[in-house]
């Protein structure tokens, strides 16, 4: 890994000359080609690496900016709304959204829209309890603290779900108030689904009747939605606003992401022509018009089918690395169709190397487009003590 010292990047007081400018060209490019080769030992990480967009570099030659709303017409021009509310419709589409159509905007990431989905649930819900799994993201009890909501975490089951008899337990000691629930729709570290279903039944039996139900898909929205065993994720199985990342699954070079409501809840946040010219109904100010580009080029490219064959493909990939890292001894579990695997911790520079992290005494894999039945074979390979470690991930590994 080309790990420049701090002084090699200090910016100067004089412009830099050609021979210097040169250099930091080849820099530049030695980091990209780095990053590039993270391919072939990046198995532990939600994020795909597998895209390539350069194509359209003609945008990095040109400003946009998607400020307001992404359904208004704003007095600033340059922006790419078209193509951001194309992708929202698409992924309406794919969550069930409800007759009249869902809201939705491409937000910087899956905290930005699981931080649009709460405060939606808080407007509605002055006084609401945010409840969310133990195993919810981090985002989560970070965005109960930014809205200065009330927090609950909730215990799991064995599988890594919200445990309803918990989360009854929970409603029954704060019944007088209502309730902001997150679900996770794929838990970041072993790919657990909460029962949307099921939480919906237990508010009705503790009769909250004012809730608002967020489901948290930014890992796992894209599996429930194609993968070989559907979940209840989406609209028709009660959530209320949806969280989908745009980096994990279908990848790209910024992180990025969605979020859906029904509109009739984001009427209540809107402030009229507060952008530009357009209605405010987003979290940011200045928003990013170069995402939509991106996502809207290769889900046009793939279609839902592409985009479902994919998803599959990393399913049939997980199970395969299931297989192999049970015949090396192991014990890789499974959440049943989910892309990721669950197995006992290898040494220390195995881990690094291969960008394993511990849940507890164990590390997860992640099969994420990019990551192939090569992989698996590579790595298992080195866990059995027959494979030769990259000597380049090694010092990247040492280099911290
Ligand atoms: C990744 C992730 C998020 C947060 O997404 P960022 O894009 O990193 O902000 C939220 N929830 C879950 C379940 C995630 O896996």
């Amino acid at each position: 890994m080309v790990i420049p010292l701090e002084e090699d990047l200090a910016i100067g007081e004089q412009p830099r000359g050609p021979a210097e400018r040169a250099g930091d060209v080849a820099l530049l490019r030695a980091l990209a080609d780095e990053m590039r080769r993270a391919q072939d030992y990046m198995v532990g990480f939600p994020v795909n690496l597998d895209f390539d967009y350069r194509d359209l570099a003609q945008y990095l030659a040109v400003h946009g900016n998607n400020a307001g709303s992404p359904c208004a017409s704003t007095d600033y021009h340059l922006h790419s709304k078209y193509f951001e509310r194309a992708v929202v419709d698409f992924f309406a589409q794919l969550a069930g959204a409800p007759a009249g159509g869902a809201f939705g905007y491409m937000t910087n990431g899956g905290t930005e829209s699981n931080l649009f989905g709460a405060y939606l649930g808080r407007e509605r819900h002055p006084d609401a309890v945010l409840y969310a799994s133990a195993r919810a993201h981090y985002s989560v009890p970070k965005i109960a603290r930014i809205l200065r909501m009330e927090y609950v975490g909730v215990a799991t089951d064995e599988t890594g779900a919200m445990d309803l008899s918990a989360f009854r337990s929970a409603c029954q000691q704060h019944r007088t108030k209502a309730a902001m629930v997150v679900a996770t729709i794929g838990s970041t570290e072993e790919g657990a689904v909460d029962d949307l279903r099921g939480i919906h039944r237990v508010l009705t039996e503790v009769g909250i009747d004012r809730a608002h139900l967020h489901a948290d898909g930014a890992f796992g929205g894209l599996l429930a939605a194609l993968g070989p065993r559907p979940v209840p994720w989406g609209f028709a199985d009660g959530a209320d606003s949806i969280a989908i990342s745009g980096h994990k699954m279908i990848g790209s070079p910024v992180p990025c992401g969605i979020a859906l409501a029904r509109p009739g809840d984001v009427e209540r946040i809107r402030v009229h022509d507060a952008a530009v010219g357009a209605d405010d109904d987003t979290i940011s100010g200045s928003r990013d018009a170069l995402c939509p580009i991106l996502l809207w080029q290769e889900l046009r490219r793939l279609g839902r089918q592409g985009l479902a064959e994919r998803v599959r493909r990393c399913v049939r990939v997980a199970e395969y690395a299931a297989d192999r890292l049970r015949d090396c001894g192991r014990h890789p579990v499974r959440v049943p169709g989910s892309n990721t695997v669950l197995f006992d911790a290898p040494d220390h520079a195995t881990c690094r190397r291969w960008n394993l992290l511990h849940v507890g005494e164990r590390v997860h894999l992640i099969a994420m487009p990019h990551v192939t039945e090569e992989h698996v074979d590579r790595l298992c390979d080195e866990l059995e003590g027959t494979g030769t470690p990259s000597p380049w991930m090694d010092r990247l590994a040492e280099s911290g």
